[in-house]
């Protein structure tokens, strides 16, 4: 039996929660725009695509005869030229606050149905990610503001998606950003959303200060160019009272380091995403005047990042080896470890798991991602194929 179908969207009560038509949510249905979730979680129908007011990603869910809605974390722009952008975008405030970007991947953390649930960008609960959060965050939070979601980025190195050594952590931390209403996706302004976290005790992004609009600007160049020095990624630039949306910003070596790292799996990446990363540092050229030497060593840096990555692809694949993008996780139950191959294979990703090591009284399991495309475009190339 397919338990999946046992739990049935109550068509007629979310077109009432949503206000929208009923034939319009059974229309979201049928075209797969709005999904279910499955195991624990499929009474979680997830949104695909931005539809109507509602962010793709948004969860919604049958509570209490009514339902409840965990909005989408909403796209952040991106300032190409600082100065402009600030200026600008913040031109009706006084001052802005600077937090650090952190590189990590998004995670909401809700409590739902009792239970702390963390949700990826797409809508899905990760199993991983809900294990971690289980063991960062204090449920207590959940039961004091139920309608309350943290929103925050997972960094560190045990992460089967963007690991980075950078941050000094052991294993996987849970950076509070904002917290937001169920429902309306309201967030709270940034001081008292940081006072709440502190009350808790969560780990939160580092935030570096608030500053008049009219030079904020010039000090966000200075924190850039000392992030970059340490490899971290760059800042979010935010509204103190969250009413106007914050906008981010990035340090030239984050964007080389996304380079590097994507050029190695060329294939499996999204054209957009090497293109948007090079105009990046156009604009960051220009905004800091770049003298010719200046400008020389940036294009070394660039040119590096796309090229060694690639030339050892290519090599490795010629001489009959396959690449994989190599990850790890670390979790605490080890069912945890078989629910998260399985959502990754729902997922399409293919990655091989190895066995777990124990480590203390965790286990720590290695991935290899395969990035079949890469692997089998390169190793046709080498055959001969035309491109
Ligand atoms: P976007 O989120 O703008 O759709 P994206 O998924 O490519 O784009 P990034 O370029 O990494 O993401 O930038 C936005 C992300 O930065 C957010 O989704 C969030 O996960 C992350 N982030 C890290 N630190 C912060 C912070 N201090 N405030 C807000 N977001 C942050
Ligand atoms: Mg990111």
């Amino acid at each position: 039996m397919n338990v999946e179908s046992e739990v049935k969207l109550d068509i007629e009560l979310a077109a009432g929660y949503l206000k929208m038509p009923q034939s319009r949510v059974q229309g979201l249905l049928n075209k797969r725009l709005l999904l279910q979730n499955w195991d624990d979680y499929q009474h979680l129908f997830r949104f695909d695509k931005n539809i109507s007011k509602i962010e793709h990603g948004s969860v919604l869910y049958q509570k209490d005869g009514s339902f409840e809605l965990i909005r989408g974390f909403p796209k952040i722009q991106r300032a190409m030229l600082l100065g402009s952008a600030i200026n600008d975008h913040f031109s009706k405030i006084g001052s802005v606050v600077v937090e650090e970007k952190m590189n990590g991947y998004n995670v909401r953390v809700a409590g739902i149905d009792g239970r702390i649930a963390a949700i990826t960008r797409g809508g899905l609960v990760c199993p991983y990610s809900t294990e971690r959060a289980e063991y960062l965050i204090k449920p207590d939070f959940f039961t004091d503001h139920p309608d309350l979601i943290l929103f925050g980025e997972m960094a560190g190195p045990d992460n089967p998606y963007v690991p980075k050594d950078i941050y000094g952590i052991e294993s996987l931390e849970f950076f509070v950003f904002d917290i937001r209403h169920k429902g309306s996706g309201k967030p709270y302004p940034v001081y008292e959303r940081r006072k709440l976290a502190e009350e808790y005790g969560f780990t939160q992004v580092r935030l570096f200060g608030e500053f008049p609009t009219s030079h904020a600007a010039d000090e966000i160049a200075e924190i850039i160019r000392e992030l970059g020095k340490i490899r971290h990624e760059g800042v979010v630039i935010k509204d103190p009272q969250m009413v106007l949306h914050p906008i981010k910003y990035t340090c030239s070596q984050s964007n080389c380091a996304d380079l590097r790292h994507a050029f190695r799996y060329y294939n499996d990446y999204g054209r957009d995403y090497f293109f948007s990363r090079v105009v990046r540092e156009g604009f960051q050229s220009v905004e800091w005047d770049e003298n010719e030497s200046e400008l020389q060593k940036r294009c070394l840096q660039l040119g590096e990042s796309i090229l060694h990555p690639m030339v050892d692809s290519i090599r490795q694949i010629k001489d009959g080896k396959r690449i994989s993008d190599d990850v790890q996780i670390r979790v605490r139950d080890i069912a945890v470890a078989s629910r998260f191959e399985e959502y990754l294979r729902r997922l399409g990703v293919d990655a091989v798991f190895e066995a777990p090591q124990q480590v203390g009284d965790e286990y720590l399991v290695k991935i290899r991602k395969l990035n079949q495309s890469t692997n089998d475009k390169t190793e046709s190339m080498c055959k001969g194929e035309l491109w």
